[in-house]
């Protein structure tokens, strides 16, 4: 007899790759263990840099990239946020014609389930209209999910017209506690310019069918428990409504095994294995953070006195524009290369993060804290200076050092410089003590790992998904199957 056609799940990926990856992680299980098959749609061409960014994909996971819309009608100065949710937003025909096209019957696969990640949420409607479960994926963590229930209770409970600003400390479900200055923009207060966006990017993620989470059971123990206790039958009835949430990470790039040599792929590499086990302290801020001119001196200075060895990935400090210079080592302090010479590798731009921080010589991780930063380092059991820069990284932060206890964090005043001495002295901290650090990052690591082992509890948060949507499929599509 002929196979059954495997039912299809649609993942939508907003630009960049901080989320590219770990959804092509889901989708690779989705195909791997739960027999779907899976397109991951994009707005950008993979065959272009982004796509160079991606693991290679097993061949049952399919792209598909929708056509150009026009944006050159929005204002020169428009916001980066606002013009990924426009490209998004009027993209949405282009979506519901592909996803029709899949699922007009002709197509050897029915449609099972539309998984847009959050930034993508204005698609989701098009899932109802289809009939299809519509789920969001979270690229960041359960708290953040937290936050934006909280935000929207407080909102909706408010009386009409009533102006509320938030109490602070923000105390989350689950138990994570955030001061103002440790609230993503736009959360902290009903004034902010980016509130009403908070708001309505809240309203479209409580619409969803499901929320799967790029995080893991014991990475948020407290938020995972409290999760949970609402999903229980007596509680759903009560509480606020708000779908429910499966955490099914981490879903972290993997090194591709048929990549050649890694050494010659990167002298960051061959420099480490010449380096000695746990010594290197390893900077990087990200695909998108860049620090002032001053701070970056501040940094060479609080490394180079630190007298630690380290590999920092140098990108290009913020300016005010009107400089040529595009290299970013141009901007270290003069000399600093040469008197560090054999102790630091300064890099521009990039570095291949992964094998960094999964090489035996790599002890420490500067890092700002970004999701896929924090999963990829507690992945490898590698503690951590928090030195968070935006979106929701100061919570981040807040979670790996107060409820996890693997990362120290840069004094946290906002808007202030971190100095050389404060650099220094943490960083010869963390490299030569340390250890408490060094222990818990080492038990996250296995809890890490124990996610995604046969009986861990991600692999089965996302088999519960998978039943869901394989019963809504036989339940009201059998035209179809
Ligand atoms: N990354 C990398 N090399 C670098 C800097 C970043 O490979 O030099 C990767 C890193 O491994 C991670 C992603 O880029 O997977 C950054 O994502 P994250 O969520 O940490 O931060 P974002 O770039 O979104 O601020």
């Amino acid at each position: 007899p002929r196979a059954r056609p495997r039912p299809h799940v649609v993942l939508l990926a907003s630009p960049g790759a901080g989320h590219l990856i770990p959804m092509a992680e889901l989708a690779r299980r989705l195909v791997e263990l739960h027999g779907f098959a899976a397109t991951i749609v994009t707005f950008t061409n993979l065959s272009g840099p982004a796509g160079q960014l991606l693991p290679r994909l097993p061949a049952s996971v399919a792209t598909a990239a929708l056509p150009a819309v026009r944006m050159d009608d929005l204002p020169a100065d428009a916001h980066d946020g606002f013009v990924l949710l426009e490209l998004v937003r009027r993209s949405v025909p282009n979506i519901r014609a592909l996803l029709r096209s899949i699922n007009d019957g002709s197509s050897a696969a029915p449609l099972a389930a539309l998984v847009p990640d959050f930034l993508c949420s204005v698609a989701l409607p098009v899932a109802a209209e289809l009939g299809v479960p519509g789920y969001l994926f979270i690229p960041s963590n359960l708290a953040l999910v937290a936050l934006t229930r909280h935000i929207l209770e407080l909102h909706e409970d408010a009386a009409p017209g009533e102006y509320r600003d938030f109490a602070v400390p923000l105390e989350l479900l689950g138990g994570v506690s955030l001061c103002r200055e440790d609230l993503p923009d736009g959360c902290g207060s009903s004034r902010h310019p980016g509130y009403e966006q908070v708001v309505e990017l809240g309203r479209r993620i409580r619409a969803a069918d499901g929320l799967l989470v790029n995080t893991f059971y014991e990475m948020e123990l407290g938020t995972a428990e409290a999760f949970k206790r609402l999903a229980a039958p007596e509680q759903v009835a009560d509480a606020f409504f708000f779908p429910p949430v499966f955490p099914v990470g981490p879903f972290v790039r993997r090194p591709d095994p048929d990549e050649a040599d890694a050494g010659a792929l990167s002298p960051c590499l061959e420099w480490l294995d010449r380096q000695p086990v746990g010594s290197v302290v390893y900077v990087a801020f990200g695909s998108g953070g860049a620090l002032s001119v001053e701070q970056t001196a501040e940094l060479a200075a609080g490394l180079e006195a630190s007298g630690q060895r380290f590999l920092w990935v140098v990108r290009m400090p913020r300016t005010d524009g009107g400089d040529d210079e595009e290299d970013p080592l141009a901007w270290l302090p003069e000399g600093f290369l040469g008197r560090t010479r054999g102790r630091g590798l300064a890099v521009a731009a990039w570095a291949p993060q992964v094998r960094v921080l999964s090489h035996p010589a790599t002890a420490v991780f500067v890092s700002h804290c970004g999701w896929n930063s924090t999963l990829e380092s507690v992945g490898c059991g590698v503690p951590m200076l928090a030195w968070p820069l935006y979106a929701e990284q100061r919570m981040n932060a807040v979670i790996l050092e107060e409820k996890l206890g693997v990362a120290l964090r840069v004094p946290p005043e906002v808007g202030c410089l971190v100095t050389r001495h404060e650099i220094a002295t943490a960083v010869k901290e963390l490299v030569e003590g340390g250890q408490k650090l060094r222990r818990r990052a080492e038990d996250l690591q296995k809890a890490a790992a124990h996610a995604w082992s046969p009986e861990g509890p991600s692999r089965r948060a996302l088999e519960e998904v998978a039943v869901k949507w394989k019963a809504a499929l036989g339940s009201g599509r059998e035209s179809n199957t």
